[in-house]
């Protein structure tokens, strides 16, 4: 009895990196006891972007039981300590946001409130000398994060950056290989029971039928169950992320591989430069009432550090979300949800993060909408927390003078960063909730780099002897500064996990 509740059959429409990974999550954790049929059209294509990715990234590897250097080879990867921003407070200047941690976890008093004691008793350190992870990228060099705190390595976190059309591929022969089937066409119509209105069918256009009891639509910008049937609107978040445009184009590569994105601010927008193991990806983000496409090309291509591969490509979205991509039987996850530009990497994040809510809320056939609702909230919660941080990279530029710049550097902020900056600067605390992405070193890492400064700090921090206190603090930096250069160059590290085993 209970057993006939249960789903099972999925349909996922689209075979990007939300559908490839849907299919790849939802194969490994159910097994065969649910059946699984991916449509795409490979004509139509997919967005094929997005090949820098953040920490979280493993949660789903070990899900679908990755080895990590098959995926590094197959996906043509390199790792990435984090992001390097450049010019973005004003010409000339950069800083490093790193994964993993400022400092030691010393009880007490969090380490950057020690800083901030240090440097308003006269210690001249910079927060970037408190990251091993900022010193590795300056260098060239990687490790890995070790689980043991005593060591200087268990400060680090780290990512990667892959070929996004490889990475499909590979979550696609994983997937079949699991007996996800696969259609090739496009989609004709789509059935919806005359009642309920959940979705019963999707049809090709070669007259195949879908029938299914959950629908996962990973049909990209065109959204075409979550708002094609469903009409769940889009929250149009462009007035505070204005770039709406993105021209990208890979070059060879030249040197060395970064173990870093770049992210490089522009008259109408930033240019990103993503190093893999074959070539560079590279592109500029760009607002469209402030610039030409032409114009945006050409900069791009007289920015590159290498020949450039392929004719430009163009890419057009606006940003924001859907505040119920879960309707009924429908569930959106990728492109389709929602989208943030990729100034921190982070649809790959969201599409992960949609699969856990859906593995963890995963329906019966009635779909109850108590799990919608929860899964929409927390997904709501996740985009708001992330839009705060992206806005807050535009926001604070003082020293850029195009038109975007000061159209952002005036714009008013969403209530919740202008609290949150407003409580860093008088009193250098961060008012993180438990469950927001970005935690405590990425918000200081944004705000202590794009010229933020806290007035203040933890009075708690008053109990510390100032002496100790601030030979604590340089004693970390230097144990940064010896430890680094012992480490491996990020080619050498890369090339020990590719190399078969002897
Ligand atoms: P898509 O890739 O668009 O796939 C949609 C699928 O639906 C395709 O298979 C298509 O064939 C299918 N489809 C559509 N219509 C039909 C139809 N009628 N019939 C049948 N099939 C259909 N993310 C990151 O994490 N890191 C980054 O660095 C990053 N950089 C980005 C840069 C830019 C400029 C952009 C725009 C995005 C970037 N992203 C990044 C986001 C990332 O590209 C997407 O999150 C990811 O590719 C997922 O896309 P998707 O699978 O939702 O959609």
């Amino acid at each position: 009895m209970y057993r006939e509740r249960r789903i099972a059959r999925v349909t996922i429409l689209g075979g990007g990196t939300a559908g490839w990974m849907t299919a790849a999550a939802l194969s490994r954790s159910f097994g065969d006891s649910i059946s699984i049929t991916l449509l795409e059209s490979e004509e139509i294509g997919t967005v094929g972007v997005g090949e820098a990715t953040i920490p979280t990234i493993h949660w789903f590897n070990e899900l679908i039981g990755l080895n990590e250097a098959d995926f590094l080879r197959a996906t043509k990867a390199t790792f990435k300590l984090g992001i390097e921003f450049v010019d973005w407070t004003a010409p000339g200047q950069r800083y490093f946001h790193p994964f993993g941690q400022y400092g030691a976890a010393l009880p007490g008093v969090a380490f950057h409130h020690r800083w901030l004691k240090a440097r308003a008793d006269g210690l001249d350190l910079p927060l970037s000398a408190l990251s091993l992870a900022t010193r590795l990228a300056v260098e060239g060099r990687f490790a890995k994060p070790q689980g043991d705190t005593r060591s200087i390595l268990s400060t680090l976190g780290y990512a990667y950056h892959f070929d996004a059309a490889l990475y499909a591929a590979y979550l696609r022969k994983l997937s079949e290989a699991r007996g996800v089937r696969r259609i090739e066409g496009k989609l004709r119509d789509v059935e919806r029971h005359a009642d309920s209105g959940f979705v019963t069918a999707l049809t090709t256009e070669r007259g195949e039928r879908l029938a299914a009891d959950l629908f996962i639509d990973c049909s990209g910008f065109r959204a075409l169950l979550i708002d094609g049937a469903m009409a769940e609107p889009f929250e149009d978040w462009s007035h505070w992320l204005p770039c709406d445009r993105a021209v990208a184009v890979p070059s060879a590569r030249t040197a060395a591989t970064t173990p870093y994105t770049r992210s490089t601010a522009r008259a109408a927008g930033w240019q990103w430069r993503i190093p893999l193991q074959h070539r560079t990806g590279n592109g500029y983000v760009y607002a469209s009432a402030q610039i030409g496409d032409d114009e945006a090309a050409a900069t791009l291509l007289a920015n590159l550090d290498g020949e450039a591969l392929a004719a430009p490509r163009f890419l057009r979205f606006v940003a924001g979300m859907r505040r119920r991509p879960w309707r009924g039987n429908v569930v959106a996850i990728g492109l389709s949800s929602g989208f943030l530009e990729p100034l921190e990497s982070t649809s790959i994040h969201l599409i992960q993060s949609g699969i856990a809510k859906l593995l963890t809320l995963f329906p019966e056939r009635d779909c109850d909408p108590a799990l919608a609702d929860r899964f929409n909230q927390l997904f709501a919660r996740d985009m708001d927390g992330i839009k705060d941080f992206l806005i807050l990279h535009y926001h604070a530029t003082p020293g850029r003078q195009d038109a975007l710049w000061r159209h952002c550097q005036t714009m008013s902020l969403p209530p919740t960063l202008q609290a949150r900056i407003a409580q860093y600067r008088r009193t250098g605390r961060l008012m993180l909730d438990s469950e927001e992405l970005f935690r405590e070193a990425s918000w200081l890492a944004v705000l202590d780099g794009q010229g933020i400064a806290a007035e203040g700090y933890n009075p708690l921090a008053d109990t510390l002897d100032p002496a100790t206190n601030r030979a604590q603090v340089q004693q970390f930096a230097q144990v940064v500064a010896r430890a680094a250069p012992t480490l491996p160059l990020h080619d050498e590290a890369l090339a020990a996990l590719l190399e078969p085993a002897a």
